[in-house]
């Protein structure tokens, strides 16, 4: 297994396969861009061509290699990420003797939820049971062809016949129980929780079957209208997105999603060749959510219910998504209480509608005054209040001074006071962003000496030319932090026997694996500082060298009453010497 998994990985070029994804651009010998995994304005991710790794500097301070990113990014496990590779590489892997506990269980739960589909969707088109769940469909307006497409289903009114059937097909209680599909009331019995409803099988974007949402043929004040799939170890609501298995290409060919509350508001669009649709399923848009629409597009079109509850659950998901550089408009229909009913109702008004979506901040503005509707300074302060903490995020200064002209205007004031309200609410928010990034980043001046310094010259060419240089003042006893005294110890070691270009890549492969990691996070985190020439590194290391004598001197003369006089001297001798040269570098 170990054979095919460097096979796999020396057939794919880590650089090339990221910058699918993520927009890398040459720094030094490595590439940067923005972490895929965290939210940033500067890039702190950095892809080793030479390594053939991954590592951010920034708030994850994680890395690896293309395994860990493919699993990172599309939250696999490693044996489905290895595979995901090793179709794309044409690599055979060899089945069984492979350990992954956690990919068999989510595999279990895909084997369950696709023979739940399979008998759901055979009771709806087959089979008498399903009459009445036909019917509703046809009164909705649904036909067979899209039926099919998504695969719709029937769960009968009893409370065992899927509990039976899959236990026939050998699945365990137990397994039936963790994909959710029966309630157990014990050890030995369960009850099937979707009964007498129609089915929609959740898919993920890579076609795993993750859970099912069923709906009441009637409505009924003593049941739910839908019933969801629980939380399990393949479905998680905050992550999944109704239909983007179908709709993903159509999202990105038109650069465009809009994002719907149901399944039938996404369904019955789609039959009318309305393709690039996702649905939340009547829940507030998350980051999760977001982050997979990202791959696909950067430009939201939401059609939510924009009644007073609705903006409220809206503006998180509109926070966020303005965090991640989401351009966002918001769809009103002129007919029609949701898309579903709205493109039955006019097919061409809908497209028009849509095509007339209003940007986000007009929207959000509008609804404040809607909400505040009377001439009086008190509703006019809270209009600002209000739509201040939208405008304040948009960093594109024109469009930014946009909004504070429209606003002063609605407002009757001057613009100068908008610009006022909006500084004073961000002075609130840089002082909390300042005092908690103060909580996670206690890295000590020294040890970034240090870390820079090791960083230069495992990414040297010409290292012999600087280890004989006079400035070159370092001591493997300058470095603090066990690791990189050992790395620069080796380092020295090795240089001393070669005379050809250092090759960091050979170097790394004789260092212990632990030393390894380290040294590679080393080798590539001074692509995240500005470059740095021989001479600056040699007066970094003077720096270094003088804190490192000051402190010794210090120590000396704290823990003894008698310090060798000679000893401190002759440091003292050190001292003023190494301070000279540092002065005329
Ligand atoms: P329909 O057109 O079938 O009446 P809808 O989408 O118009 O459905 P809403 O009541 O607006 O119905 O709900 C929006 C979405 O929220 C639903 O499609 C469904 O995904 C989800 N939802 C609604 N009710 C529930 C519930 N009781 N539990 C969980 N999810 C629900
Ligand atoms: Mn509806």
């Amino acid at each position: 297994m170990n054979d095919q998994t460097d096979e796999i990985k020396e057939k794919i070029d880590i650089v090339e396969y990221v910058g699918q994804f993520v927009k890398l651009t040459k720094a030094g010998r490595n590439f940067k861009g923005l972490c895929p995994f965290h939210q940033e304005k500067t890039s702190s991710f950095v892809v080793s061509p030479d390594r053939q790794i991954w590592h951010c500097f920034g708030t994850c301070g994680v890395g690896g290699d293309v395994i860990s990113f493919l699993m990172k990014w599309e939250n696999l496990t490693f044996y489905e990420a290895l595979k995901e590779l090793a179709e794309k590489t044409g690599v055979k892997l060899e089945n069984g003797n492979f350990d992954d506990t956690k990919w068999d269980q989510k595999e279990k739960l895909y084997a369950i939820n696709r023979a739940t589909l399979k008998y759901y969707q055979y009771l709806l088109a087959k089979t008498s049971y399903g009459a009445a769940a036909r019917e509703y469909l046809r009164a909705r307006k649904l036909n067979d062809k899209i039926i099919n497409t998504f695969e719709l289903g029937y769960a009968p009114s009893s409370w065992d016949s899927l509990s039976k059937y899959l236990q026939k097909k050998s699945f365990s209680l137990q397994d039936i129980a963790a994909s959710g599909l029966i309630i157990l009331k014990n050890q030995t019995h369960g009850y099937d929780r979707f009964r007498n409803r129609i089915m929609f099988p959740l898919r993920d974007a890579r076609e795993n079957v993750v859970g099912f949402s069923g709906r009441l043929l009637k409505e009924d004040a003593r049941a739910a209208k839908y019933v969801n799939t629980p939380e399990t170890d393949v479905y998680h609501k905050r992550d999944h997105l109704f239909g983007i298995n179908k709709t993903k290409e159509s999202i990105r060919k038109l650069d465009n999603v809009i994002v719907v509350e149901g399944e039938f508001d996404l369904i019955t669009p789609y039959q009318y060749g309305v393709e690039n649709i996702v649905a939340i399923k009547g829940a507030a848009l998350t980051e999760g959510q977001l982050n997979i629409i990202k791959r696909y597009t950067k430009r939201l079109t939401l059609a939510l219910d924009t009644d007073a509850a609705g903006v409220e659950a809206m503006k998180r998901g509109i926070t966020l998504a303005e965090k991640m550089d989401f351009e966002i408009h918001i769809v009103e229909f002129s007919k029609g209480k949701d898309p579903d009913e709205a493109i039955r109702a006019d097919k061409v008004q809908f497209l028009k509608d849509v095509k007339k979506a209003r940007p986000i901040y007009d929207f959000l503005i509008d609804s404040a005054k809607k909400k505040y509707p009377e001439d009086t300074s008190f509703h006019k302060k809270q209009i600002g209040n209000e739509v201040a903490p939208f405008i304040k995020m948009i960093s594109n200064p024109i469009v930014r001074s946009h909004y504070i002209r429209s606003l002063a205007g609605i407002l009757n004031v001057q613009e100068e006071s908008v610009e006022r309200l909006l500084r004073k609410q961000e002075f609130h928010a840089k002082t909390n962003y300042a005092s908690k990034k103060k909580e996670t980043t206690s890295i000590s001046r020294s040890e970034l000496v240090q870390k820079y310094l090791l960083s230069f010259l495992l990414q040297h060419k010409k290292l012999a030319d600087i280890f004989s240089s006079e400035n070159m003042v370092l001591e493997k006893e300058f470095f603090k932090i066990p690791s990189y005294a050992s790395i620069f110890e080796k380092l020295k070691e090795y240089i001393s026997d070669i005379k050809e270009e250092f090759d960091y890549t050979k170097f790394v492969g004789l260092l212990p694996a632990q030393t390894q990691s380290v040294a590679d996070e080393l080798f590539l985190f001074a692509s995240d500082l500005p470059e740095m020439d021989d001479r600056s590194f040699y007066k970094l290391g003077f720096e270094l060298g003088i804190d490192e004598l000051k402190k010794s001197m210090q120590t000396m003369l704290k823990e003894s009453d008698t310090p060798d006089d000679a000893k401190l001297s002759a440091l003292s001798e050190k001292l003023k010497h190494m301070e000279k040269t540092y002065r005329s570098l």
